[in-house]
């Protein structure tokens, strides 16, 4: 993993590079404890870094796959590889407990270029954002309209990086 030091973190969310970035969730330095947005760009590096451990801890209990971060992370590293995150909006429901984010996600398996359209949902409780599940409906024309917005990604951004620039 030495090769991505000086370049962006995988999310290429805040311009930093992986350890200023989603490297410091995956020590546990910071918590996802700001916006649901922290919780998909720092699952999406943990893909990226075949971290499982990582995968499970912020996976809301009710919802985690009943496996081990070891097995966990051998599947992943055997899975595609994943190349890049592409957030479309974020809705967060007014008293912040409750939210979906649209996004799409590149991986490069024996095919050649895989593109998957997602929408995640994830809850805050006990102090922390966690993902759930994903939602099935991901068609923007039955969608609100924040989940294709470039401003409530950017909003949610500005919370993560608010105050801690490097
Ligand atoms: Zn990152």
């Amino acid at each position: 993993m030495a090769a991505i030091k000086k370049n962006l973190c995988h999310c290429g969310l805040t311009g930093r590079d992986y350890r200023s970035c989603c490297g410091l969730y995956h020590t546990g330095v910071k918590l996802t404890d700001k916006s649901p947005l922290e919780v998909l760009m720092t699952r999406y590096s943990a893909f990226c870094e075949s971290n499982g451990e990582y995968l499970l801890k912020t996976w809301h209990p009710d919802f985690r796959p009943d496996t081990t971060a070891k097995k966990f992370s051998r599947e992943i590293k055997n899975g595609g590889k994943w190349v890049k995150l592409k957030v479309y909006g974020v809705l967060v429901n007014p008293e912040r407990t409750e939210a979906m984010i649209r996004y799409e996600v590149s991986y490069r398996d024996s095919t050649g270029i895989v593109r998957s359209m997602c929408v995640s949902e994830f809850v805050f409780e006990d102090g922390r954002w966690f993902y759930t599940d994903e939602a099935e409906n991901t068609d923007m024309s039955t969608l609100p309209p924040e989940l294709d917005s470039a401003d409530t990604v950017r909003a949610e951004l500005d919370m993560i990086t608010d105050g801690s620039k490097q």
